[in-house]
């Protein structure tokens, strides 16, 4: 653990590490539920002091890290495969320098186990013992499952129409499971309500800005993987923008603690029927949009992180791009069929992500190009028995 502070990603007030701080003092107060969050806080190490710790030779990881490891949840997240996708032909077109980091192999079957790792580790530390979040499934299954590890409460607000094996996970590990008769949105409202009413550690992503920080492990991993080296692209599934901004923030980590010297470029895929921050960074304006796509992972109709999300997409050069449900669900079954991994829709679309880069001529063959698998095949059949296509 190295000394943080926490900076507001809109007005960059500085607020302290000695107390629980969600959004910034300034501008939280202002944001209406139903839009997406101002005043999300990033966690702000003291570089300086880093860099006289490690250097590439000899990286001490912990020091990136706002939680004292001995506070960390005795329950096995991360190191997940990476591996070369030596088949891949999408479309005619043959790639050679792609690889997958294959998150969906976490023990809860996403990449949310990362975040509710560390909450789990940041409630120890605050000695709260119920934790509340707002999920449209992933990060209450992992937050579920670690919060059953640790012997701590979970209390989670879930849409009524979240698929059923995420439902099962969340039944199955002892959490307190409230279905909300609406949209993601409606139950992130809720959930909000609920730790200002009746206290408890908000999980929310973003809201909570160590969920943040949870997730940037695995830009950690893929860099130690890849031997050190950044690679030149990463795609990733974009719902609330909170995966991406963590794989920023482990790689801006490195940069500022003068171990590496590159960011990689990241792109943003979102579904076409959930496609907020990909119309906020081509417009120009933020205005939240009912969500509508078979990848329930990725759809939100107000990222929680939008803002924080386009700074990451713009600082790396970065770009965004949708895919419709149709490419997805095609992508699903060609991952499956091309490498053997089986993925939820969310995680195919950075494969017809990749797709339409390759058509638009946005990227180059000869550049490293990481897909990030975010979350398991086996959490929504559904999506694959009702496709025609499968049948
Ligand atoms: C949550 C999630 C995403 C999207 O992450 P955001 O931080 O909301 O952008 C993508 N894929 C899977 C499997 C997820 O669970
Ligand atoms: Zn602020």
């Amino acid at each position: 653990m190295t000394d943080f502070f926490y900076r507001c990603v809109d007005c960059g007030k500085e607020h302290s590490n000695e107390q629980l701080h969600y959004l910034c003092s300034n501008c939280g107060a202002n944001w209406q539920p139903g839009t997406s969050l101002t005043g999300v806080l990033e966690v702000i190490f003291d570089y300086a002091k880093i860099a006289t710790q490690c250097n590439l030779q000899q990286i001490d990881w912990s020091v990136f890290s706002a939680i004292n490891s001995k506070y960390y949840p005795n329950y096995p997240v991360g190191n997940t495969p990476f591996a070369k996708a030596i088949n891949l032909e999408i479309d005619g077109n043959r790639y050679h320098n792609v690889w997958l980091k294959c998150d969906h192999l976490n023990p809860s079957g996403s990449l949310k186990d990362r975040a509710s790792f560390f909450i789990v580790a940041q409630a120890n530390v605050l000695q709260e013992e119920k934790i509340v979040v707002a999920s449209t499934g992933n990060a209450a299954s992992a937050l579920a499952a670690i919060a059953a590890a640790a012997g701590k409460q979970a209390k989670i607000f879930v849409p009524r129409s979240a698929p059923a094996a995420k439902l099962a996970q969340i039944k199955v590990h002892g959490a307190e499971l409230i279905l909300v008769d609406g949209t993601y949105d409606d139950a992130f409202k809720l959930s909000i309500e609920e730790t200002e009413k009746h206290g408890g550690l908000n999980r929310n992503t973003a809201y909570n800005p160590l969920t943040i920080e949870g997730k940037k492990s695995v830009g950690f991993e893929i860099f130690q993987q890849n031997n050190c080296q950044v690679p030149d692209v990463i795609l990733i599934p974009v719902g609330d923008g909170v995966i991406l901004s963590g794989v920023y923030k482990a790689f801006f980590d490195l940069l500022q603690a003068g171990i590496t010297e590159k960011m990689p470029r990241l792109i943003a895929v979102q579904a076409e029927g959930s496609a907020v921050i990909h119309n906020y960074l081509t417009t120009g304006k933020l205005t939240s949009k009912k969500a509508t796509t078979i990848a329930d992972s990725i759809a939100v109709a107000a990222p929680s992180n939008a803002h924080l999300a386009i700074k990451a997409i713009k600082a790396t050069n970065g770009l965004s791009v949708v895919v419709s449900d149709e490419k997805i669900l095609e992508m699903q079954k060609l991952l499956a069929r091309q490498t053997g991994q089986f993925v939820e829709p969310s995680s195919a679309a950075v494969v017809a992500g990749l797709a339409n880069l390759q058509q638009q001529q946005l990227i180059n063959n000869n550049d490293q190009i990481v897909l990030l698998l975010t979350g398991h095949g086996l959490k929504d059949i559904n999506s694959v028995m009702n496709n025609d296509e499968n049948k």
